[in-house]
């Protein structure tokens, strides 16, 4: 496994968020639409964004589908929570994604896991992410980055990571970026 990264444990600049977020891509060129996000995702990012590795994983939840490209990135952002959510909202949009099926294929799938140390509840947006601790496809690649932040219920990443180690559904591909 990877150290944790600086600039993730760093505090922000001035004015600036710590914002964490979870990209995933079962459709069409998979790798294309994660390239997308973060070229989009640098554009709101003061200095420089700290990338996982990519991980192939099966899909949860509705099953009838092909298996996601997963991966975390940790930036720092000027952008307050609620317009961040509509600016990844966009790029889904841009990206050519549609909502049909709940849980169902998408070409880009874009979820604010962390923001700050926030929590965040309105009808539309939860942040830390409400299902982010029974997600080994967030899990692994975020223990990449921040293993030693504390989830609700008081465990840390690395020790909820841990239990999808070894886990086929989670298959490491490799680092792109
Ligand atoms: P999904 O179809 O999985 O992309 O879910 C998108 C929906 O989840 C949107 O309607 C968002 O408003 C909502 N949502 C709630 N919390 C979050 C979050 N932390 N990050 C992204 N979307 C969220």
């Amino acid at each position: 496994m990877l150290k944790p990264t600086d600039s993730c444990l760093q505090l922000s600049p001035p004015g600036a968020h710590r914002a964490v977020v979870a990209l995933g891509s079962n459709l069409g060129r998979r790798i294309v639409y994660l390239h997308t996000a973060l070229v989009a995702l640098d554009k709101i990012a003061v200095g420089t964004m700290q990338c996982s590795a990519v991980y192939e994983t099966t899909p949860v939840g509705y099953l009838d589908q092909g298996k996601f490209l997963n991966m975390v990135v940790c930036l720092h952002t000027y952008l307050q929570v609620r317009v961040l959510l509509s600016y990844l909202q966009q790029v889904e949009s841009d990206c050519g994604r549609r909502r049909i099926i709940q849980n169902g294929p998408r070409t880009l799938d874009l979820d604010i896991l962390l923001y700050d140390n926030e929590y965040v509840c309105y009808g539309d947006l939860q942040v830390p992410h409400p299902r982010m601790v029974e997600r080994g496809f967030v899990l692994v690649p975020l223990a990449e980055l921040l293993p030693e932040i504390r989830l609700l219920g008081g465990k840390t990443v690395a020790q909820l990571a841990k239990t999808w180690d070894t886990v086929e559904e989670i298959r490491y591909v490799g680092r792109f970026w």
